[in-house]
């Protein structure tokens, strides 16, 4: 059997995407700036993708640019919204986001930006008052992310979103995670920026948008030609943006069953977990997290090795830690949430998506007790 469970990694790409891209590669190649009638019929599809999109979040369709992927959306509104305020020299950002955003903003600290990188508590939580303070008349962007992808946190959005505009500040969020696990309603939600990507949503990889509400102001990342408005220069790549529309429909369809039936596999597969196997601890905020991620440490034991003995019998997810030059390193989520060390070396993401069955999780929770039991004899740190 093989179990896929590291969909916050990405995900498989759904059939009725695949089916959607098709004539894409085949008969409706032409190139959508073209004045003819080929062009314009793929122009035609690019809007309705568009409109697809926008309904996903609430938004004006106006208001959605394709990119190539979701770092690239990060990289553009962050690097698009200091350029845009040449006179603002500060950003703030949190300790737990993904290198897409967190690696832009150490960039621009070379370039002498001051960048406030917000701390989490032990249950990945973001404490406001530190946020409200850190705003000053020098900031030009805050980033936070929608929801974390190692443990699934969810923050604020909402509460955070008011705080950063009542003091006209732009606002970005790094959703990646969040769309389609989480309903977004980008009319009620007061964000200016929040960036999608594709693959984490059921599309081939390398896909991906950056939603900028009307009227907030950013310099392209991407200049060439006119394309998207002049926002994202570069020939759209047509079959992706068709195929990410049609999974933004999809999407919205399986909302529900996300949040019950992904849920509750979730929950019996953690639950197993948690129960069966000794010495183990939940790491993450248990009520405000994505319906489909389950972080789980196995203290005393490396998740590197966990995983491959996982590997082996077919049961694919990932761990908190990476080897850089031959140590294994706890992430830098883990570290900010002040994880203990044993216990973050032996962190495992398990990350579900719709195309999951009872079946396998079953599997996989019968099989991680005899696993992790096999390590801890080996382990030099088991008490
Ligand atoms: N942001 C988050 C939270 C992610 O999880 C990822 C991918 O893992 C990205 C950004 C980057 O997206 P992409 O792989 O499309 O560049």
């Amino acid at each position: 059997m093989e179990v896929y469970l590291d969909n916050n990694a990405t995900t498989r790409v759904a059939p009725e995407v695949l089916e959607a891209m098709m004539p894409f590669f085949k008969s409706e190649y032409g190139n959508p700036s073209s004045m003819h009638r080929i062009g314009g019929r793929v122009k035609k599809y690019i809007d309705k993708a568009r409109e697809r999109v926008a309904a996903l979040l609430n938004a004006d369709p106006s208001e959605i640019t394709f990119t190539s992927c979701g770092t690239e959306s990060d990289n553009t509104a962050i690097r698009g919204a200091v350029e845009a305020a040449p006179d603002k020299r500060h950003v703030i950002t949190t300790r737990v986001e993904h290198p897409a955003v967190l690696g832009m903003c150490r960039y621009l600290h070379k370039y002498n930006y001051r960048v406030t990188e917000l701390s989490v508590d032990k249950e990945g939580m973001l404490d406001l008052d530190e946020l409200r303070n850190a705003i000053t008349g020098d900031t030009a962007i805050v980033s936070i992310m929608w929801a974390n992808n190692e443990t699934g946190v969810i923050f604020p959005i909402d509460e955070i979103a008011q705080i950063v505009k009542e003091k006209g500040v732009v606002f970005h969020t790094d959703a990646v995670q969040a769309v389609g696990k989480v309903p977004i309603d980008l009319k009620k939600t007061p964000v200016d920026m929040l960036s999608i990507s594709g693959h984490k949503l059921h599309t081939p990889k390398g896909t991906g948008v950056l939603y900028r509400r009307k009227g907030v102001k950013i310099a392209p990342l991407i200049i060439g030609g006119h394309q998207e408005e002049g926002r994202r220069a570069g020939t759209e790549n047509v079959p992706y943006i068709v195929g990410l529309g049609r999974a933004c429909d999809l999407a919205a369809e399986h909302m529900e069953d996300e949040n019950t039936r992904v849920r509750s596999l979730r929950d019996r597969l953690e639950n197993t977990l948690l129960n069966t196997c000794p010495d183990t601890r939940r790491n993450g905020n248990a009520e405000r997290r994505l319906p489909n991620t389950s972080n789980i440490s196995f203290e005393y034991i490396e998740g590197e090795s966990i995983l491959l003995m996982m590997d082996n019998i077919g049961i694919a997810a990932s761990s908190g830690s990476a080897c850089t030059s031959g140590s294994l390193e706890p992430s830098h989520v883990m570290r900010a949430m002040g994880v203990p060390f044993t216990a973050a070396h032996g962190s495992i993401r398990f990350s579900l998506s719709r195309y999951n069955t009872e079946e396998e999780i079953d599997y996989t929770a019968a099989q991680m007790p005899p696993i992790i039991e096999r390590l801890r004899e080996l382990s030099p740190f088991v008490k």
